[in-house]
């Protein structure tokens, strides 16, 4: 029996892969970045054959290094950004267009004009906005002299990352999107789990260039013979897919309703399995695919907080008073409290529930006894405040609690910040052994495919806990600080005047 599942884990800025094994531990990782392209203010493209090229070194350096028989291959991917290739050649006919890319805003304005607000949010899930691979779609056809056409007559392809490795890996056999990245593009119908007729017409895109959807653990095709570097992969199963945050729910063994993760990186990413129907949120907050297995679909709620990790960088880049992101705990640990400082991290607005895209950033309670490590303590706890308000419109919505936040990314090292987290939510804050979540999602999904693993609870098995953080400060006490930072929130709101 085999027992080795390789990743495929395709992020904004570097290709990885990672070969797993059973215990759903690393045996090996290959990495390579890669270029990000700005054509104008605002845009952000990639090369798709740089995407492409790079994720096959990367496979054939973690392959070659873990020097094991692979069972089977999962991808998971940056998830929106958009590629159509000519069907004949395999040629891209544009780069790819980033999800960040905001060039299409106006065709979401002009979208919201005619009032299909409702009518999209209703099929989707989703809020009309750029970064959804729709009208990235409708942007290359517009602007590549005879794509219109070409796609009419068949000769063009459209993919997101996944289905545009998978074609590459299967030889251009298999044309397929999984369910989680198809909810991103703002053309898939959530409800029927299929492109939807309306919103393609909508957005004039015909529908014989998307790829079929697919479950999320299911065989879409073998690895091609003769691509250079993975002659060894030949015949393997490509069979698990889901994109990064999907992934990295089910990498975090959130199986069940009201389980829940959040990764703290530049900004924080938070889902939430609302299990088999799609809830519709009040605070803004997405409905997505989380997964689809053996016939039975997954929903989840997420959301995101726009400034994570970037506050603690801020600390050292723009106040200087660390050196490094690690040292932002041994100064925040230095003093018992804020001293009453609390910071609104509202660099470039506030997200979701409060949406204001004219709040500011915020210092508030300062003293003559204010000093830096009052300040970094303050920009911990304003990190773990405004998850604390995605997660209690989540527990709103969704109309249930969370048992468990587990977490992950570079920010959740910070023994202290997942302490205050806990202290705030009130419930355990669990970090786990290998905080490689989401490639790890994405080889669980191909594994349980192939036989690695036999079940969810085989999965959860592999997923090893590191530390678990418990509510430790009185509940009144917690509170108390809470209802300070929403006043704080009350004055960064609406600060640049329109
Ligand atoms: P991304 O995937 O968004 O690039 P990462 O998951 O790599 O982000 O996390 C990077 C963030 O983690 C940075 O913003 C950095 O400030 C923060 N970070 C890194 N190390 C630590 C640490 N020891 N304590 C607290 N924060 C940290």
């Amino acid at each position: 029996m085999k027992e080795y599942v390789l990743s495929l884990d395709q992020g904004t800025t570097s290709s990885r892969a990672i070969v797993f094994n059973k215990a759903g531990e690393i045996v090996s990782v290959g990495q390579y970045p890669y270029d990000q392209i700005y054509p104008k203010s605002g845009w952000v493209e990639h090369d798709p054959e740089v995407i492409w090229e790079t994720e096959r070194r990367a496979a054939e350096e973690a392959v070659k290094k873990a020097g094991v028989e692979i069972a089977a291959i999962g991808i998971t991917n940056q998830r929106e950004t958009t590629i159509i290739w000519e069907k004949a050649t395999g040629k891209p006919i544009y780069n790819a267009i980033v999800w960040q890319c905001r060039r299409t805003a106006a065709i979401c304005d002009m979208l919201s004009a005619k009032g299909y607000d409702e009518m999209i949010t209703e099929k989707t899930g989703l809020m009309i906005d750029a970064y959804f691979s729709g009208t990235k779609i409708k942007w290359i056809l517009d602007h590549v002299p005879g794509a219109h056409e070409r796609a009419e007559k068949g000769e063009l392809l459209f993919g997101t990352v996944e289905t545009w490795l998978i074609w590459k890996l299967t030889g251009g056999k298999a044309h397929v999107t999984d369910y989680s990245n198809a909810s991103r593009t703002m053309l898939f119908n959530i409800h029927t789990l299929d492109w939807d007729e309306e919103l393609c017409e909508m957005l004039d895109i015909p529908m014989c260039m998307l790829p079929k959807p697919v479950e999320n653990s299911a065989l879409y095709g073998e690895v091609a013979e003769g691509i250079p570097g993975l002659e060894s992969l030949a015949g393997v199963p490509v069979c698990g897919s889901a994109g990064d945050q999907q992934a990295a729910l089910f990498g975090q063994g959130c199986f069940e309703i009201g389980e829940a993760k959040n990764t703290y990186g530049t900004g924080c990413f938070t889902l939430m399995n609302i299990g088999g129907e799609p809830v519709r949120s009040n605070s803004g907050l997405v409905t997505t695919v989380a997964w689809s297995i053996g016939g039975k679909t997954t929903y989840a709620l997420e959301g995101s907080v726009f400034n994570g990790g970037s506050t603690i960088q801020w600390l050292r880049d723009g106040l200087g008073i660390i050196n490094a992101a690690p040292e932002v705990n041994p100064l925040a640990e230095s003093v018992s409290d804020s001293g009453g400082v609390i910071l609104v991290p509202a660099f470039t607005g506030l997200g979701a529930p409060h949406w204001d895209m004219y709040a500011r950033g915020a210092l508030l309670g300062i003293t003559r006894g204010t000093t830096k490590a009052h300040i970094a303590r303050a920009a911990l706890e304003g990190i773990a405040y405004q998850v604390t308000d995605m997660i209690n419109a989540m527990r709103k919505d969704a109309n249930c609690d969370i048992a468990v936040l587990h977490v992950d990314g570079g920010a959740s090292v910070s023994n202290l910040m997942m302490q205050i987290q806990s202290d705030l939510l009130r419930i355990p804050v669990e970090r786990p052994k290998v905080v490689e979540t989401t490639a790890f999602g994405a080889a669980a999904l191909a594994g349980l495919y192939v036989g690695v693993w036999n079940s969810l609870e085989e999965i959860a098995e592999a997923h090893e806990s590191e530390r678990t953080f418990y509510p430790e400060r009185p509940a009144a006490d917690a509170e108390k600080d809470y209802n300070q930072w929403k006043r704080a929130v009350g004055r960064a709101c609406g600060w640049v005047e329109k």
